[in-house]
């Protein structure tokens, strides 16, 4: 039996936030994605920056920032 109220329950805003999406920076504007292995892991993907600077990875959520770019913090 699965209780659809049961989500919204367990739903902690602080730990929540404590995970946000990885960020990866890349030298380049091409990354390759396969979720890191193990539980997180998904097939493996290319991904390529837009003229953003960066890309997510559809799978994980993973955010690939292009080195020097448009979205580099640095
Ligand atoms: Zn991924």
């Amino acid at each position: 039996m699965t209780d659809p109220d049961r989500a919204s329950q367990t739903y902690n805003p602080a730990t929540d936030f404590m995970q946000p999406p990885e960020t990866v920076v890349i030298d380049g504007h091409k990354a390759a994605c396969d979720g890191g292995g193990g539980a997180l892991g998904h097939p493996k993907v290319y991904l390529e920056v837009g003229d953003d600077g960066f890309v997510d990875c559809g799978y994980c959520d993973r955010r690939f920032i292009q080195r020097g770019g448009p979205a580099d913090a640095d």
